[in-house]
């Protein structure tokens, strides 16, 4: 990243992603900025809503577990938990258990 500069990013550049030569100036939310061209911006921003619809369903989850077993000494310890878990869902993942539909196109209006 090459956020954080005294002076502005000039509107075009290098991706800084994949090198290409039409970065346009792409705002992250944390106020950093890079160049990305539309392809590596596409990708980033369905990066980003993947990992926050995973990450909310995970902690919609976690939040009714703890919920019940919270209390009991010894049962909880949500990193190594979640790590295994974790290994285990990638695992069955990698091995083809879960279908890969992909993003499906938005239903047309009738
Ligand atoms: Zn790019």
């Amino acid at each position: 990243m090459t956020g954080g500069q005294a002076h502005p990013l000039p509107l075009l550049g290098e991706c800084d992603s994949c090198g290409a030569a039409n970065g346009v100036i792409f705002h992250h939310p944390d106020g950093q900025q890079e160049h990305y061209c539309p392809r590596c911006a596409q990708r980033y921003a369905l990066y980003n809503a993947a990992y926050d619809q995973l990450e909310a369903g995970i902690r919609e989850v976690v939040e009714a577990w703890v919920s019940i077993w919270g209390t009991i000494p010894g049962v909880v310890d949500l990193h190594e938990q979640l790590r295994q878990i974790g290994a285990q869902v990638e695992a069955d993942y990698k091995t083809g258990c879960f279908d890969r539909e992909g993003v499906q196109p938005f239903p047309r209006a009738a």
